[in-house]
């Protein structure tokens, strides 16, 4: 292997940190204590201090102790932004306990499917989640996390927490366990390069990396404690949501919460709270370039506006860089199975149409998707993965983690691009299948097997439609077994069995066959084809 080829990031700055992050929160939410704001709700003002927290999570770790919950246990938290959302995470990464996050906007079958991987032996959700987690039946525990009532015989946290804690407990002498940071803190869920959702398994070890990461100076502008610095907007579930609010909680910040985009309240927002950060997928960012009330509103406290998730244009970038008066538009490349963002943008130094250069304890390499021969600068192949922020493999799923690495241990990212003279990288394709609608995963794989069950359809292929504010939009070519089938049959069949952003919002074509090569793969660059040969014809 040509050595000079592979790029690594810059020596580190910030050694890896020893402890688990449950010991590294506990110490965090001590210090912060007198911090008045850890989360506030952006709707309703309910907010939660860093000593609630800090009560909260030291009583629930002593519950889940004597409810039963032992090291290597899962819990999972099916639910919508809150400020309650950490309190099980916290206590969890106290216990040694995994944690697994769940779509809250999931279906029975999506739950019943991501359960099976990561099985939780407790639940926690809200009255928008419970119905279908209760109808999933997935686990022997189920606890509403963000209401001071039960719901019928379902307990509420504080419930659960009276119900559970030791009477004699006492937050004084509470310490978090000790154990190793190869454990895995975190399951999410993704569908890697092909098929269906699997279980990413994300270590300690990985978390202190990235919190590493985040915190080199050469690539991030670091925010005081005590400072309101970010909306918590995007899903706390997802590795994007989930990390940033994590980092700013370690760093005795605040971070205001918002369950569900409204321009103007995210807008307002940012004037009242004086933010400072926007963490971005590109669908926010073109809202962003074309609304017309941000003008109505001062947003001059934003000193620093991040993106990432998908591919956003230079155009868009542009307008967003003018609207915010600001000099740089920062891009972060990444996966959930690299926990997030392996690539980044340096400070004051973007190239545009960049993704940005190798973070620290990442080296990356780019091979020739025919021959797997490693490529030079300015060569476009596939970008492979090695160093701490890699994941530990799928859940249960020795076969697909054997796939996703090669034998030299390199992890396979399924995206195509290039690095430059300087070591910045570009992004130019997807090798893999994975349709990205506003950010979310649309497994193509996942809707085909769906409708494949539906008696009048014989075959079916799905792709990503492009589309400038969403990115791609789920798009089906059907193959009729009878021939009355409409394709509004088709959508709302689809459209009763996923979450939202897996409708097929790109439409649905009929077509005599779908085409495939001799092992019965689906050859979506032909589907990608018969799209632009429409569009021609228009
Ligand atoms: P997820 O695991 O849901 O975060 O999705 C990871 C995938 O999102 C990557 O494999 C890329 O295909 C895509 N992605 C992430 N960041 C970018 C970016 N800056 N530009 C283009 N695509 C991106």
């Amino acid at each position: 292997m040509d050595e000079k080829y592979i790029i690594h990031g810059p020596e580190p700055m910030i050694p890896v940190p020893q402890d688990t992050v449950g010991k590294q929160l506990f110490e965090s939410l001590l210090k912060h204590k007198h911090l008045p704001n850890a989360l506030i709700d952006a709707v309703t003002g309910e907010s939660v201090s860093y000593s609630t927290i800090l009560e909260k999570t030291c009583l629930l770790a002593n519950s889940f102790k004597n409810y039963g919950l032992e090291q290597n246990d899962v819990i999972g938290i099916s639910s919508e932004n809150c400020v309650q959302y950490f309190y099980p995470i916290i206590a969890a990464m106290y216990s040694g306990i995994t944690v697994t996050t769940f779509n809250p906007s999931y279906t029975v079958r999506e739950l019943l499917h991501t359960a099976k991987i990561s099985n939780p032996k407790m639940i926690f959700c809200t009255e928008l989640t419970l119905s279908a987690v209760l109808k999933a039946n997935v686990t022997s525990k189920v606890v509403i996390l963000n209401r001071s009532q039960n719901i019928d015989k379902i307990e509420c946290l504080d419930q659960f927490i009276s119900n559970y804690s030791s009477k004699e407990f006492n937050i004084k002498d509470f310490r978090p366990a000790t154990y190793s940071t190869n454990h895995v803190a975190l399951i999410l869920y993704s569908s890697g390069t092909t098929g269906l959702p699997k279980g990413v398994m994300l270590t300690h070890t990985n978390l202190n990396v990235r919190y590493c990461v985040i915190r080199d100076p050469r690539f991030n502008r670091n925010s005081n404690a005590g400072s309101v610095c970010a909306i918590g907007l995007l899903p706390f579930y997802h590795a994007y949501g989930l990390y940033s609010t994590f980092i700013n909680l370690l760093s005795g910040q605040t971070v205001v919460v918002m369950k569900k985009f409204d321009e103007e309240i995210y807008l307002k927002t940012i004037q009242d709270y004086k933010i400072t950060n926007l963490y971005l997928v590109p669908a926010l960012a073109v809202i962003l370039a074309k609304s017309t009330l941000l003008d109505k509103y001062d947003v001059s406290s934003v000193i620093e506006i991040g993106c990432g998730a998908a591919p956003l244009s230079k155009k868009i970038q542009e307008i967003i860089k003018k609207r915010f008066n600001l000099k740089f538009f920062r891009e972060g490349y990444g996966l959930t199975e690299t926990t997030l963002s392996v690539i980044g943008a340096p400070l004051n130094q973007i190239k545009e149409g960049s993704c940005g250069k190798a973070y620290s304890y990442t080296s990356v390499k780019v091979v020739d998707i025919e021959t797997g021969k490693l490529l030079g600068p300015y060569q476009s192949g596939e970008w492979c993965f090695k160093g701490g922020l890699i994941m530990k493999g799928y859940a249960g799923d020795e076969e697909a983690t054997k796939n996703a690495f090669d034998a030299d241990g390199w992890f396979h990212s399924g995206d195509i691009g290039y690095y430059d003279e300087d070591g910045f990288f570009y992004i130019v394709d997807r090798l893999k299948e994975l349709i990205k609608y506003k950010g979310f995963q649309v497994p193509p794989a996942e809707l085909e097997s769906i409708l494949l069950t539906h008696p009048k359809i014989k075959d079916a292929g799905v792709i990503g439609l492009p589309d400038e504010l969403a990115g791609e939009l789920p798009l089906a070519f059907i193959v009729k077994q009878v021939e009355d089938l409409t394709e509004d049959e088709v959508k709302d069949f689809l459209a009763g069995q996923v979450s939202p952003h897996k409708r097929l919002r790109g439409g649905v074509r009929f077509i005599n066959e779908i085409p495939r090569n001799p092992s019965g793969k689906i050859l979506r660059r032909k589907l990608r084809e018969f799209i632009s040969l429409s569009k021609s014809k228009l």
